[in-house]
Parts: structure tokens; sequence; C-alpha cells
């Protein structure tokens, strides 16, 4: 696992250099958002106290398996003491409710654990805002840290070769493309989070942008394919 310091408030993790999770720096210690795929539970807690801190809660963007992937690990080797917080809908997804027409796509792999939290939009997580960017899934959310503007997105933007929106077909990681749900309501959430002027963007798929409003800009334009 690659682990990079973005700010003196976010680490980069990432696997198998597509998929990503971040450690954010709080007081306690540190907010896990995301999990990234199974097999990655020993990597992220090792991450965690290399950086000099323990994992205090785990925050998913939301519920597709390459996010949640090692949710039910981390649970065994850390215990219920390190709450789980999932947004609503996707939440909902995942304890077999029946939330919007027909099933969302991508992977929603059975999980053991419940979240202990479902977010809901201006909740808070430590320092990070919790922003609704629904679209990718039906629950999706993003994460704004209110002291220095660092955005997570989740799966709405990938910076894979280039910044895209998840609504767009692009041919060097379709994957994001192929598990969006709603398109329309990816490419306003995608503007949504152009809107609220980040500083630095950084998404499960591809490496950080920093000064992202150009590269956002150009990837909304381009939406709709
Ligand atoms: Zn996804």
């Amino acid at each position: 696992m690659r682990t990079t310091q973005l700010n003196g408030n976010l680490i980069q993790l990432t696997r198998l250099r597509l998929v990503n999770a971040y450690l954010v720096r709080e007081e306690d210690g540190f907010t896990l958002v995301d999990t990234t795929i199974p097999g990655a539970a020993a990597d992220l807690i090792t991450a965690a106290a290399s950086a000099g801190g323990t994992i205090r809660r785990i925050a998913l963007t939301h519920g597709h398996g390459d996010h949640v992937g090692s949710l039910d690990a981390l649970r065994e080797r850390l215990g219920s003491s390190v709450p789980v917080l999932m947004p609503e809908l996707d939440a909902r997804i995942h304890a077999g409710e029946q939330v919007v027409d027909g099933k969302p796509p991508g992977g929603w792999p059975k999980l053991k654990t419940t979240p202990d939290v479902r977010l809901a939009p201006g909740d808070r997580v430590g320092s990070l805002e919790v922003i609704a960017t629904p679209g990718h899934t039906p629950g999706h959310v993003s994460f704004l840290d209110t002291r220095d503007r660092a955005l997570i997105a989740g799966d709405v933007f990938v910076s894979v070769g280039e910044v895209t929106v998840s609504d767009h077909f692009y041919w060097r990681f379709p994957l994001a493309w192929m598990a969006t749900w709603d398109k329309t309501k990816d490419l306003e959430s995608a503007k949504t989070l152009r809107a609220l002027e980040p500083d630095l963007l950084v998404v499960g798929h591809g490496p950080a942008v920093r000064q992202p409003a150009t590269a956002m800009d150009r990837a909304i334009a381009r939406g709709g394919g």
C-alpha cells in the first residue's frame, strides 16, 4: 500500500495503484475514509500507526465493494468501539431495502458490519462536513475538510489520467462510469462540489489534484456522455 502525505491533515493510501482510502488527522487520531478492496485491513491499520495515530472512526463515501471491501475485517480487528458511518441510502441498500427502482449498478458485497451511524447531509465527522452527492450511488456523499478545504469526493470524480466525472465514459477507467446509478444526478453533484471551491480534490480512483477548479470545470463541461 502506498502512502502519500497530501497536507498536514490528509494522507492518501493507495492499493494496486488504482484504489484509494484516506486518513484524516483529528485530535484523537484518524478518521479512515473508505476501506478499499478486501485484504487491506492490516495495511490500513499499519499505515495509521506509522502516521502516529489510531483509526478512531470509519466513514464511507458510498457502499460499493471497492470502498467497503475491507470493512468487515477492520471491524473484526478494531472492534465495535470504532464506529462505522455510512450514507443513509447506501446503508439501507446494504440492509436489503429497496430504496430505488431496480438494483443500483456496481458491486454491493454482503457485509456483516451494520453501520453505527447513517450519514445525512450537513452532518459533521470531526473536521469533515458531509456533502450530499447522489448519482454514482443513491446515497453517495463527499467530505469537505473545513480546516483546509480538501475535498474527498469518492467516485463523483475520477482522476486516472485526467479528471473526469463518473457520468462520462472514459476509456482509461470505465469502471466508475459503468457503476454509476443516475448519471444526471451524478453530474449535478459534480457541479455542487465544484461550487465548494476546494483547494485540493481527492477521489476513490486516481491521484490528488491541487487547485482543481480548472480541471473540475473541464470535466463538468465534458460530462453527459
Ligand atoms: Zn463506486
